[in-house]
C-alpha cells in the first residue's frame, strides 16, 4: 500500500473494543454479574400497545426464546428469517437468534410472496418467524418444510392455538432456559444477514458478524467520549423499521448496550409519533429525510409538548442543507446531526455534534469518520486517494465491515479489496473540519425514502415479459421520495405494449417503493463494450427529457 494514503481518521480517540464477545454477552454486559445496571429499568416500550419489559424480561425472555428454538431443532449457524413489522417480538426474536449462535435474516414484512419467497430459499432460511396476517404470503414456504412461527396479531403477543400447522410464539417463550448449554460462539460467525444489493446487481445476504456489529454499535457508544452519546436515562424512539441495519444497530442494539429504553412504533405516522414523544417524554429522535420534510411541513408541530426532544438523528439518505437548517429553526433545543453507514460497512460516519464532548458541526455534513476505523476518498479513475476537499468515492476500513456476501465471493472482491478497504460507491469529500459531505452516487443503487431498490431487480423482471426484448432502470429524482424508478424499455418487434401494461406487469410483483413510476420506450438501451449499461447517459436523457 502506498506510504502517500490520505487517511482520515476521527478526532476521537480510538478505544478498546471488546469485540472477541458474542453480541448479546456484550450488548447486555451491563446487566451481567460485573455490570452496574439496574435490570428492572425499562428496556423496551411498546409503543401500539403500552406494554412495558425491563432488561431482565429481555433477557429472560431472550434466552427462553433461544432455547424455544432450539427445541424446534434450529442449530449454530442456522438461518432464521425474521418477517415481523417493529415490535417487541422482533427485538426478542433477533437477540434469541443471536444468543443461540444462529443467523436473522431481516426482511420487509410488505414484501409481496415472491420477494419473501427469493430471500427465504437464498438464505436457506429453516424457519420464519412472522405475524398471522402475513402467514397467507408463506404456504409454498411451509409446504417445503420451512417451520413458520407465529405471533397474533392481537397485539398481546397470545397466540391460543397452532391448528394451522404454525409453531406459536408464546410456546417459545415459555420453554426451559436451563435445559440449553450456552452456545459456543466465535467473533466471527454470522449473526446478522439483512440483503442488500450493494454497488451492483441484485440484492446479495450481507453476512455480518458477531465481532462487526459488536464493533460498529461500540464505535458509536462506548468510551469515556463515546461519538453517539445515549445515555440510561434517554427514551428512544424506534419507527425506522427494524428490519433495515440502521435502526437494528444504531438504534436497537446501541440503546440496549447503554441500558437505554427503546420506545418501538410500528410505523411512522406523524400525529401518532408526536403523541408518543409528548406521552413517554422521548429524549432521542432518529429520522430519514422524508420524516425530516413532513416534520418541517406539519402545522401540527406546535399542538404538542415536544420539549423533551435532545437530539435528532438522519441517516439513510441524503438530507438536504435547507431541510436540515428548516428543522433545526423548528427544535431549537436539540442537536440535529447526520449518521452516514450502509449494510455491508456499518456506520461510517456520525455527527460529532452528538459526542458526550461535541464538536461545532456544519449543516449538510453527514459526519465525521467514525472512531477505531479508517476513511480515504479515492480518485475513481485512477483509484489513488484524495486530500482534503477534493471529491471520489468514499472507503472505509475496520472491524466493523460486514464478512461478505453469502455465496458470492466475486461480489464481495469487488466491494472489499485485497487491502481491507470497502468501496461504498458514494461519491463525497472531507472538509478542513474532517466533515464529510456526499455529493453524488456512483452505484446503482436507487433510494427511495431511504429504501433500497435494485435496479438490476426491476430490469430481470422487465425482460421476463415476453414483449419486451430489453430494459434498464435508473432513478429520477423526487421532491418528496428523494428518488423514484423510471424504467426505459425497448419493445419487441411489432408489440403495441404501454406504459400501463408494463407498470400492472411490474408493480404487482414488487413491494410499493419499487414500484416503477415512468416508463420510456426507447430503440436501444446503451451500453459499453462490455455490455455494461450506460446509466448515466440514460439519467441524463432523462433530465434532458424534462427540462424542456
Ligand atoms: P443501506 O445499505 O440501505 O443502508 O444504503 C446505504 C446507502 O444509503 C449509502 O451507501 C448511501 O448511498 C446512502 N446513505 C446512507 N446515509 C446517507 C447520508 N447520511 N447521506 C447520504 N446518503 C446516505
Amino acid at each position: 500500500e502506498p506510504s502517500h494514503d490520505f487517511i482520515f481518521r476521527s478526532k476521537l480517540p480510538d478505544i478498546f473494543i471488546p469485540n472477541h464477545l458474542p453480541l448479546t454477552d456484550y450488548v447486555f454486559h451491563k446487566f451481567s454479574a460485573d455490570g452496574d445496571g439496574d435490570s428492572s429499568t425499562t428496556c423496551i416500550i411498546d409503543g401500539a400497545t403500552g406494554r412495558i419489559l425491563t432488561y431482565a424480561d429481555v433477557q429472560i425472555n431472550m434466552q427462553r426464546i433461544a432455547a424455544g428454538i432450539h427445541l424446534f431443532g434450529i442449530r449454530h449457524g442456522d438461518v432464521v428469517m425474521l418477517l415481523l413489522p417493529n415490535s417487541p417480538e422482533f427485538a426478542l426474536s433477533f437477540l434469541a437468534v443471536a444468543y443461540l449462535g444462529a443467523v436473522s435474516t431481516t426482511a420487509n414484512p410488505f414484501y409481496t410472496q415472491p420477494e419473501i419467497a427469493k430471500q427465504a430459499k437464498a438464505s436457506a432460511a429453516k424457519m420464519i418467524i412472522t405475524k398471522k396476517c402475513l402467514v397467507d404470503k408463506l404456504t409454498t414456504l411451509k409446504n417445503d418444510g420451512v417451520l413458520i412461527v407465529c405471533v397474533d396479531d392481537d397485539g398481546d403477543g397470545v397466540v391460543s392455538s397452532t391448528d394451522d400447522g404454525c409453531v406459536s410464539f408464546t410456546e417459545l417463550t415459555q420453554a426451559d432456559e436451563t435445559e440449553l448449554p450456552k452456545p459456543e460462539i466465535s467473533p466471527d460467525d454470522t449473526v446478522a444477514m439483512p440483503y442488500s444489493s450493494g454497488t451492483t446487481g441484485l440484492p446479495k445476504g450481507v453476512m455480518i458478524t458477531h465481532k462487526g456489529l459488536v464493533t460498529s454499535i461500540a464505535q458509536k457508544v462506548d468510551g469515556e467520549n463515546p461519538n453517539l452519546h445515549f445515555t440510561a436515562n434517554d427514551v428512544i424512539l424506534c419507527f425506522l423499521p427494524m428490519f433495515h441495519i440502521y435502526a437494528l444497530d444504531a438504534l436497537m442494539l446501541s440503546a440496549m448496550r447503554t441500558g437505554a429504553a427503546l420506545l418501538i412504533v410500528p410505523r411512522f405516522e406523524l400525529n401518532l409519533v408526536m403523541e408518543l414523544i409528548q406521552r413517554y417524554k422521548v429524549t432521542v429522535v432518529p429520522v430519514a429525510p422524508p420524516v425530516v420534510l413532513a416534520l418541517v411541513k406539519s402545522p401540527d408541530t406546535e399542538r404538542y409538548d415536544l420539549s423533551s426532544v435532545r437530539m435528532m438523528l438522519s441517516g439513510a439518505a441524503t438530507l438536504k442543507k435547507e431541510l436540515e437548517d428548516a428543522v433545526r429553526l423548528k427544535f431549537p433545543n436539540a442537536i440535529f446531526g447526520q449518521g452516514y453507514g450502509m449494510t455491508e460497512s456499518g456506520t461510517v460516519a456520525k455527527s460529532l455534534a452528538f459526542a458526550k464532548n461535541p464538536f461545532k458541526t456544519k449543516s449538510g455534513a453527514c459526519g465525521t469518520v467514525i472512531r477505531n476505523a479508517e476513511m480515504k476518498v479515492v480518485d475513481t479513475i485512477t483509484g489513488s486517494s484524495l486530500p482534503r476537499n477534493k471529491s471520489g468515492e468514499i472507503c472505509v476500513r475496520g472491524d466493523q465491515l460486514m464478512k461478505g456476501y453469502l455465496n458470492d465471493p466475486e461480489a464481495t472482491a469487488r466491494t472489499i479489496d485485497k487491502d481491507g478497504w470497502l468501496h461504498t460507491g458514494d461519491i463525497g469529500f472531507v472538509d478542513d473540519d474532517d466533515e464529510i459531505f456526499i455529493v453524488d452516487r456512483l452505484k446503482e443503487l436507487i433510494k427511495f425514502k431511504g429504501y433500497q431498490v435494485a435496479p438490476a431487480e426491476l430490469e430481470a423482471l422487465l425482460i421476463s415479459h415476453p414483449s419486451i426484448d430489453d430494459a434498464a432502470v435508473v432513478a429520477m429524482k423526487d421532491e418528496v421520495a428523494d428518488e423514484v424508478p423510471v424504467a426505459f424499455v425497448v419493445r419487441s418487434e411489432g408489440s403495441q405494449l404501454t406504459e400501463d401494461d408494463v407498470k400492472s406487469y411490474v408493480n404487482k410483483q414488487v413491494v410499493h417503493y419499487k414500484r416503477i413510476k415512468m416508463v420510456l420506450f426507447i430503440e436501444a438501451i446503451p451500453k459499453a463494450v462490455s455490455g455494461k449499461i450506460l446509466r448515466k447517459d440514460l439519467r441524463a436523457k432523462l433530465e434532458t427529457e424534462f427540462s424542456k
